[in-house]
């Protein structure tokens, strides 16, 4: 969040002038960022989100052709399948029909139609699916690494393991940020903090009810691409770390075994990592997970219990995995607010100060439209990248 919207402020301001900086107290990706499945999708039923998802997978899409660097966008489709319950269907064709009236495109499916896009997908003849052919995923570290680097061609200046930081304030109003190694005098301060913004916010006086919440990853092998041998999906380590508008570049075509699945019956979604060989499984409800008080010195913890569910539940859908190696699980966190949309925009109480959190693992999803809105917010400009009453902190005061 943090390096798209350094990229967006950066566009938009003179260097000199109003010079745009990103300090970050550890390292670019060191917080949730770095480890995510990074799918995205436009499949949300909210108007607002869905909007916000159609944009951000068109400058993912665009990326390559319009900068010369690929974030690793791998159009896959993604299919959400709702199974055959009359009301989870009503609720998919609900969503449907939104989506379609912002222009994006999905395909209501029935079971011969996924059959044919995952073979071996058990599912009951009745079930209903939306077939999104946008969807797929991009590289979490490229991504983050692309945002910055075009932060920087546009002007920004990026300061990293500055450590931790305190807000300049003169008569209430923020006038800069003071961290161990430099003060930044700025009328415009955003927190980019993730999960940390209300702890940070706390020593202000703010409170802004957000929750860090545990969420796990469990890793399969993936399985064989039908019409490819084991070995020509082999990648030297040299292929894996170019950037180049004319070689074909392997975060964009290596080839994987399946589309994304984001199965609302089973609760998980999965998408494959070819380039790791392996398929990511995440469940999708988060009404047992376990509120974290802050993610500071993170172990990832492994889980068998975890790992059991996440091939249950994959294996049920797809029996390919039933006998996919197991790769082990990670322990992450998701920030969410207490209505489930993110807070982003000024916070009232410290003119000058925005903040950018809770987006409940939709992240990537709405990254572009978020930093470019903040950057219209900033500027004084009318905000068209999203609605900025829907998304105020303002509606927890
Ligand atoms: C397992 C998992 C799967 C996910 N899957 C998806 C998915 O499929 N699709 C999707 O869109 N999203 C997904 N997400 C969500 C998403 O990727 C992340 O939650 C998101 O990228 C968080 O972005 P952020 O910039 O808000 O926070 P972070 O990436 O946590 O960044 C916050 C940064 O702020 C820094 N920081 C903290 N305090 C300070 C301070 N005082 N001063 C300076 N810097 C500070 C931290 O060091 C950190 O680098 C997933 C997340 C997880 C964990």
């Amino acid at each position: 969040m943090g390096t798209c919207t350094a990229l967006y402020a950066a566009k938009n301001c003179d260097a000199l002038r109003e010079p745009v900086v990103l300090v970050e107290r550890d390292s670019l990706a060191s917080g949730a960022s770095g480890r995510t499945s990074a799918i995205v999708h436009q499949g949300f039923a909210d108007r607002t989100m869905a909007g916000m998802a159609r944009d951000a997978v068109k400058v993912y899409a665009g990326m390559r052709s319009s900068t010369g660097r690929s974030l690793g966008y791998r159009r896959t489709g993604a299919l959400i399948l709702a199974g055959d319950d009359p009301n989870a269907i009503a609720e998919l064709d609900a969503n449907i029909e939104v989506q379609r009236s912002l222009a994006i495109d999905v395909i209501r499916m029935g079971a011969e139609e996924m059959r044919q896009l995952f073979p071996s997908i058990d599912i009951s003849d009745e079930a209903i699916g939306a077939w999104q052919p946008e969807g797929g995923f991009i590289d979490p570290a490229r991504t983050i690494s692309v945002f910055a680097s075009l932060a920087r061609e546009n002007g920004a200046t990026i300061r990293e393991r500055s450590g931790s930081h305190k807000l300049l304030l003169d008569a209430g109003r923020v006038v800069g940020i003071e961290t161990e190694t430099a003060t930044y005098y700025s009328d415009n301060v955003v927190l980019a903090t993730g999960a940390w913004t209300h702890t940070f916010l706390s020593d202000y006086g703010v409170d802004i009810p957000m929750r860090a919440l545990k969420t796990r990853e469990s890793f399969l092998s993936m399985p064989p691409v039908e019409g490819l041998e084991e070995d020509e999906m082999d990648l030297e380590a040299s292929q894996l770390d170019m950037e180049t508008r004319f070689l074909v570049d392997p975060l964009d075509s290596a080839p994987v075994a399946h589309p994304v699945l984001i199965d609302l019956e089973r609760d998980f979604q999965a998408r494959c990592d070819p380039l790791q060989g392996r398929t990511r499984v995440e469940q999708l409800g988060l009404a047992n997970a376990e509120e974290i008080e802050s993610p500071d010195g993170w172990t990832p913890e492994q889980s068998e219990e975890f790992g059991g569910w996440a091939r249950e539940a994959i294996a049920g859908r797809l029996p390919i995995y039933t006998e996919q190696e197991d790769l082990g699980t990670h322990s992450a966190w998701l920030t969410v607010s207490p209505d489930g949309v993110p807070v982003v925009g000024p916070v009232d109480s410290i003119p000058g100060l925005y903040i950018m959190t809770g987006f409940s693992g939709r992240d990537f999803h709405l990254a572009p439209s978020i930093g470019e809105g903040l950057a219209q917010m900033i500027l004084g400009q009318p905000v068209s990248a999203f609605d900025p009453k829907a998304l105020s902190p303002s509606r927890f005061a």
